[in-house]
């Protein structure tokens, strides 16, 4: 008869060890912001900003619900919707997407460069230079820094800059991430970050945050998170409801300055994945500092390789798994690009991301690393 050996398997993210890392300063956070008696919109919350605004390097830091929030907020805030469209990438979490039409704006869906995965510059130059006809006028680009490393900046705010559109950061995945030694979420107008409990800095719920220079806009996206209010009952804009809580806020603020060095901990472990994959390792663009919040491959024979992983207890993931514009409630009605998605196509259904948390004990990262050199 045979006996299994019960394995363990990594997780491919792992929230709870998180939180388990440091029980005590959150739970004492928690505490204090229960006794405080005042939950939503308070000093933890104002706290934060000011120490996430001071970290990123921004001179106003806005809290809110959630990273899809920050996206619409932003546009809201900008006056970017009904009538304007905006572009961006298909290879993305859905919520990118979404929130432009939250906003009212209309979305038009670009291709990536297939190594780095990010916007390519050239297509979006042929969209400016070039736009579909019945498209709404291009107001902005909404830049996705995926899996942690920065798009082609120097390129792409080249074009913004020539054809007068605005740009905008989505930093869900990129929190600390460096363009040349300065951080992403700092050369947009504006720049929102996701604090789902799997981003490089997540809460214990939903949480998001906004980041920009612009005084003017800080201060309509603060009264658009809150009904518009002008001051209390009195509405000025046509706001909505997505305000952080000061649990989260609260949690936050530990977190915070535990960011770097849990993205040192995540290139360490890239590191040493990327040692034993040698040239099937992701690419590094020069000049970056990548932060990988996902540690993500290209396979041609996914399913095989993610079964082979299973088995030897190691769980993986795909992000993400339908592009965009190919999932039902998109598909056949959002515009796309010259280039048609083509590239974003191949890589949904060839990338496979690893286990890449901080929290990973060096036997897991030893466990991985053993398992990838059988692939
Ligand atoms: C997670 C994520 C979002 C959305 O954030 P939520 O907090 O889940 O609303 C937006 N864009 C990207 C690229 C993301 O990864």
């Amino acid at each position: 008869m045979n006996v299994a050996v019960p394995l363990t398997m990594i997780p491919q993210a792992d929230p709870g060890a998180a939180y388990r890392a440091h029980t005590g300063a959150i739970d004492a956070a928690i505490a204090r912001a229960l006794d405080s008696g005042w939950y939503i919109l308070g000093k933890e919350g104002a706290a934060f900003e000011a120490e996430f605004a001071a970290w990123l390097g921004t001179t106003h830091a806005t809290g809110c619900a959630n990273g899809t929030d920050a996206i619409a907020l932003i546009l809201r805030g900008m006056g970017i919707g009904a009538g304007a469209a905006v572009a961006t990438v298909s290879h993305t979490a859905v919520a990118s997407v979404a929130a432009i039409e939250m906003a009212g704006a209309t979305p038009v869906l670009l291709d990536i460069d297939p190594v780095h995965y990010t916007l390519d510059p050239q297509e979006l130059d042929d969209l400016l230079r070039d736009p579909p006809a019945g498209l709404p006028p291009i107001k902005a680009v909404l830049l996705v820094h995926l899996y942690g490393q920065a798009a082609d900046l120097d390129a792409i705010i080249e074009i913004t800059q020539r054809h007068g559109v605005a740009l905008i950061e989505d930093c869900a995945q990129c929190h600390g991430a460096l363009w040349h030694g300065r951080k992403l979420g700092t050369f947009g107008v504006a720049s929102s970050f996701s604090l789902y409990p799997t981003k490089n800095l997540g809460a214990l719920g939903d949480a998001g945050i906004i980041a920009t220079n612009d005084a003017d806009l800080a201060a309509r996206i603060e009264a658009l998170r809150q009904y518009g209010w002008r001051e209390r009952y009195v509405s000025d804009l046509v706001g909505v409801n997505s305000r952080l809580d000061e649990l989260q806020a609260a949690v936050l603020r530990v977190r915070l300055p535990l960011l770097d060095a849990a993205n040192a901990r995540r290139r360490a472990i890239a590191a040493q994945y990327s040692a034993v994959l040698g040239t099937a390792a992701p690419a590094l663009r020069p000049g970056v500092e990548h932060v990988f919040h996902q540690y993500v491959l290209r396979r041609a024979d996914r399913a095989a390789d993610q079964a082979k992983l299973r088995a030897l207890g190691i769980a993986t993931a795909v992000h993400y798994p339908m592009p965009v514009h190919t999932q039902a409630a998109y598909s056949g009605r959002v515009a796309l690009g010259p280039a048609r998605c083509r590239e974003t196509e191949t890589a949904c259904s060839q990338v496979m991301s690893l286990p890449i948390h901080p929290e990973l004990t060096d036997a897991q990262v030893h466990r991985v690393t053993a398992a990838l050199a059988t692939l």
